[in-house]
């Protein structure tokens, strides 16, 4: 493994770094605390606007359609330099790493004049309609119809767990359109407008109170037909692709949550403003903390021998599982961790005038929960781990 950078590499995270340093300073991310998710969402859209406007916004995607056509290893640069500084999620992370680059690589002409640069500037939100009541961790047996008539889709169905929708101005919506072909074939590819006729979105209250996803009814909603991304039964393979463009770097994207959070927490021990004992009194407590950052850099540099791996031509494999499963678990250890350290103050959500921290703690780490669940369960993970790790016979 080569942990060295080019000079190349180096100027841009030169220039990366002094221009996040300086929007930082201007108060571009806003701070720790806990806000509600409508101001989250809003800020979110204005720091990606400034990302954009300083030319930082989706550097992966090629130069023609507003990005930089940034290599892996300036991908990886980048999320380093965000979590470094502390900057939130993208909050248009979705349409960034996956809907755009799969429009770039499937949809039309008209589909990219129209579609990529709000994605980039954050003017329109996206969310992914793909998990339903009934299909989830085996997402083929997704049951939403879609019917042609003259020249839209007519859709019925439902939605769940439609993160963000909300505030989304568009859904790339999986969808049966044959359903007498095998499962995987039947499966078609839209983007739905979210604001027409038909699509009801009901927020789910979340057990940390705030409602990241929704449920999504859809009652004979038309779709136009040139919304299809891809060709008609090609969802499935879509969905694949768009996958694909996020596996290489998405751990990368995942730890710039955990990273930020551990480093307010060594931030947060060490000026402990809070009731009871200050953690760095405490030996089990700086073990803890010494233990998550531990579990951090061992993630980090286990990301990095992957990529390497793929920057010699190798192709991402089953090692994602490992990394996601090992992400989860440990994001969730070093969250139980922080609360533990607040002794009953721990319990206290946000809004408590007591609540250490406006009660950010409690916050993230019953939030912290949904992420051995989304995308992928630990159990999906393992079985992936046990039948092309460890070449184990298939589950039946
Ligand atoms: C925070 C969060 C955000 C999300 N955002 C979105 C979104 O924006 N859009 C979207 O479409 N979806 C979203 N999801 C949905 C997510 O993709 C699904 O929850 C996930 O795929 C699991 O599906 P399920 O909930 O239907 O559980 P199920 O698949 O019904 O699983 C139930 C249980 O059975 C286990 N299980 C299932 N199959 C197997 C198996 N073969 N072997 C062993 N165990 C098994 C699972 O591990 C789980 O414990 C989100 C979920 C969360 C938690």
């Amino acid at each position: 493994m080569d942990f060295s950078y080019t000079a190349e590499q180096e100027a841009f995270r030169g220039e990366l770094r002094s221009w996040l340093e300086r929007k930082k300073a201007e108060g571009a991310f806003g701070g720790t605390q806990h806000r509600n998710l409508d101001e989250v969402v809003r800020d979110g859209r204005l720091w990606q606007a400034a990302l954009y406007e300083g030319g930082w916004c989706g550097i992966h995607w090629p130069r023609e359609y507003g990005g930089r056509s940034a290599g892996l290893l300036e991908q990886i640069l980048f999320q380093e330099e965000l979590a470094r500084v502390g900057s939130p999620q993208l909050i248009n992370l979705l349409a960034l790493s996956m809907v755009g680059p799969v429009i770039i690589a499937h949809g039309t002409e008209e589909q990219k004049r129209r579609y990529l640069k709000p994605i980039l500037t954050a003017e329109e939100i996206w969310c992914q309609g793909y998990s339903e009541p009934g299909a989830g961790s085996d997402l083929a047996a997704l049951s939403t119809r879609a019917v042609l008539d003259g020249d839209a889709y007519v859709i019925n169905g439902q939605k769940v767990w439609t993160s963000y929708a909300q505030y989304a101005h568009f859904c790339i919506l999986l969808a049966r359109t044959d359903p007498d072909v095998p499962k995987h074939k039947g499966i078609t590819m839209f983007i739905m407008d979210m604001r027409v006729p038909g699509v009801e979105v009901r927020p789910l209250r979340q057990m940390n109170g705030d409602s990241e996803f929704n449920e999504v009814y859809l009652e004979d909603v038309r779709v136009p037909r040139q919304n299809i991304v891809g060709k008609e039964g090609q969802g499935w393979d879509m969905a694949v692709a768009l996958l694909m463009h996020e596996r290489a770097t998405l751990t990368f994207q995942r730890q710039l949550q955990s990273r930020v959070a551990l480093r307010d927490l060594i931030r947060f021990s060490q000026e402990w403003d809070a009731p009871g004992e200050p953690p760095m009194n405490d030996p089990i407590q700086r073990q803890r903390i010494a233990q998550a950052y531990i579990d951090s850099e061992a993630m980090r540099l286990t990301a990095l021998r992957h990529l390497t791996r793929q920057l010699r031509g190798g192709q991402p494999g089953p090692e994602g599982s490992m990394e996601k499963l090992f992400w989860s678990e440990m994001y969730q250890r070093m969250l139980v961790g922080a609360v533990d350290m607040l002794g009953p103050y721990g319990n206290l959500a946000p809004g408590d005038p007591h609540a250490p921290e406006d009660g950010r703690w409690p916050h993230l780490m019953l939030y912290s929960r949904g992420r051995t669940i989304a995308a992928g369960t630990s159990e999906i993970q393992r079985g992936i781990i046990a039948q092309r790790v460890l070449g184990m016979p298939k589950d039946r």
